[in-house]
This record gives structure tokens, sequence and C-alpha cells, in this order.
């Protein structure tokens, strides 16, 4: 059991409104996948898609052991494995998971598997490369994979897919645009000579707020459920997800020329007061939030962080804050907070989100 203090809510109202606000742009049919990877982008992907499991037509996750814990949470949706392996083959059948099939090696591994059980029709997706260059088979394979298919009934097309390399960057319109032609080629080859139609879908979050026009029958929503749009106009419109709270420990008086924190970072001008919080760089907090550069909020007030980031716990200054030991630290529950953190540790918020650890504990409120 986690009893942990420090504690990641995700807001299950903020997950609903964001989903309703991508379906919004989306034609009626179109399917939507929320993507659950990582934890459900650093919150919780089993409470996720517990709570979203009647809301969307599919979840994909990246490894094997993700889609497992949905699976031994009960929950029946379809869902997609992009990055399965060989070695996590036979439990993608156990588990009844749909594993994305991106090149030969992983594609005659999957169909021996299913020659020797044997599976009857088992849904499986085929991921196209079309200019990413991360994972997928080029079109020049086409021929060879739908001979193939044709041999077999124990495995069917579930859907051909493909990833936009810079679907939030219109400078690169006429790259993506490209990669949504080469797609839609290849969709054809396949229609032309199966007797049957598998699903397409090639859009992310951004894809969806750029491209919408490419939206083909299902989209895949990442970022955006957890509430990030492709730039601040857009992310004004969604709700933010990820709210992680925490507590004062303890607070401690500084005179001046009293230092705080390892390596006596921070050394005191003034009578200062600090502020213990029981989150560090172990829970997800990097340690260039340190020395000044981050803060949280103490009853609604903003702290820096002083000195260096701890793997257990920050200093915070709360020198003009009226505070308690016991009262409630906010260290981020907007998305401007999120978006300063990822700036301050110079990455992206979807690693400022992934980064939230396990030791943080997990609840989800609706
Ligand atoms: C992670 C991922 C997504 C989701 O992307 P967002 O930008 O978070 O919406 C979609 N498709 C694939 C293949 C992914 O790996």
């Amino acid at each position: 059991m986690n009893n942990h203090v420090s504690v990641l809510e995700i807001d299950g109202k903020a997950l609903e409104h964001n989903l309703n606000y991508f379906k919004n742009k989306l034609n009626e049919t179109t399917k939507i996948l929320a993507v659950v990877k990582a934890f459900g982008y650093g919150s919780d992907g089993v409470l996720v898609a517990d709570f979203l499991k009647d809301k969307v037509d599919y979840f994909a996750v990246a490894y094997a052991h993700e889609g497992i814990a949905l699976r031994e949470a009960n929950i029946k949706t379809p869902i997609l494995v992009l990055h399965p392996q060989i070695a996590t083959l036979q439990d993608i059948i156990d588990y009844r998971l749909e594993p994305n099939l991106y090149n030969f090696k992983i594609f005659n591994a999957f169909l021996e598997l299913a020659d020797k059980v044997p599976l009857m029709n088992y849904p499986i997706h085929i991921k196209f490369n079309t200019g990413l260059n991360r994972l997928g088979f080029w079109h020049t394979d086409i021929p060879k994979i739908i001979s193939e298919l044709k041999e077999t009934n124990h495995i069917k097309v579930q859907s051909l897919f493909s990833h936009l390399a810079a679907s939030e960057d219109l400078e690169e319109k006429e790259f993506t645009n490209q990669q949504l032609n080469n797609f839609a080629y290849i969709a054809q080859q396949f229609y032309k000579h199966l007797n049957y139609e598998p699903m397409l879908h090639i859009l992310n979050t951004s894809g969806v707020v750029n491209y919408a026009v490419a939206q083909f029958d299902m989209v895949r929503v990442g970022i955006g459920l957890y509430g990030f749009g492709n730039d601040a106009e857009e992310t004004k419109q969604l709700k933010n997800t990820h709210n992680l709270k925490s507590i004062i420990s303890q607070i401690h008086l500084i005179e001046p020329g009293e230092t705080v924190g390892y390596n006596r970072a921070f050394v005191a001008k003034k009578p200062s007061k600090s502020a213990t919080i029981p989150v560090g760089h172990a829970d997800g907090l990097s340690r260039k939030l340190g020395n000044g550069a981050g803060y949280v909020l103490v009853n609604n007030q903003k702290a820096k962080i002083i000195g260096n980031v701890c793997m257990d716990m920050i200093m915070v200054d709360v020198t003009k804050i009226d505070c308690n030991e016991g009262d409630e630290v906010i260290i981020f529950n907007h998305q401007d907070m999120l978006n300063n953190i990822a700036d301050t540790s110079e990455t992206i918020v979807y690693e400022t989100l992934t980064s939230i650890s396990p030791r943080v504990k997990k609840v989800l409120k609706s």
C-alpha cells in the first residue's frame, strides 16, 4: 500500500472534458484511442483507463506489461501494444493484447505463434514508416506482407497505421502532407489486395489539431487528454489533469549566515524561514528546479525552492508566508505551473509528467 503524503491527484472531470474537446473536433464516427502508456503519462494508467473505458474505443500502451496491468484490472477494451518485443508475444496472446507488427522479424515470430496455437483471425496492427524512421515497415514491403496475409487466417489486420514526425509544427507542413500521402497510398494498396478493410489511423494529439482532415477511422490522443494542446491558446481550453500535492513537514527559522541543504547551497542573507516538503528528485522534480529556479504554492503564495533539490525533499522559502507544519503544499495544479517546471528543467512537459515517480501516491478524483 502506498500511503505517501505526496499525492498526485488525477482529475477525472478534466480527463473527460479534454476527451470531449477532441471528440468535438472529429467526425462522429471517428474512433478514439486513448494513449495510456508510461503510467498514463506519469499518472496511473490503470486508474485512467478504468475511468475512460466506456468513453473510448481503444487504449494504447508502449509495452506488453503495461497492457497486462490493464487486463489484470479487468479492463476489457481493445489494447494496442505500440512497441512489442518478440520475448513478450506469448504474453500478448495470453492477455488478448493486440500487437503492432512493425518489421518482418516480429511479424514472422507472431505468425509462427499464431500458427502453433492456432489462433483464428487474431487482431494485429501493422505500422508503416512514412518518414519518422523509428518503427514500421517500408512501403516496398507491402507485396510481401499482403502475400503472407493471404496465406493465413490465423491473424487479421485490425488496423494499418503510421506516426507523424512533426504534427505540431506548421513549418513542416509540406513534410507532414507527404507523410499523409504516403500513408494514404499504403492503405490503398492493402484495400486493393485484401478482401477486407482494416482501420486506418495516423494522428496523435497535435495531428488532430492541425490535420483533422486526415483523421481516417481513428485517432490516438495522448498529451491532449492530459491537458496540453498545441499552443498556449489551446491549452487554455483544456483542463489540467495532474495535480501534485504535499504538506509541510517542518519549518526552520534561519539566521543570517546560516545555510540550507546539501553543499550549503543556500546562504541566508537575512532572518529567513524555510519549509521542508517531502517531495524530491526521486519523485520526479529535477535538480534544475533548485536554488531559486522553481517554486511551489504554500497557502496560494509562491515559495521558491532554496538550496539543492534532495532525493526525498525540497526546502522552500516561506519567510513572507503565514504557514504551519502540516499545511498543504501545491507542487503543481495548473498547466502553467507544469510548463514552467518543464522550461526550468530544460525539457518538455511530456518528460515532466512522465518523470513523476511510482513512489508518489496516485488517486483519481471523478
Ligand atoms: C505516444 C504516442 C501517441 C500519442 O502522442 P501525443 O502527442 O501524446 O498525443 C500516438 N501514437 C504513437 C505511435 C505514440 O507513440
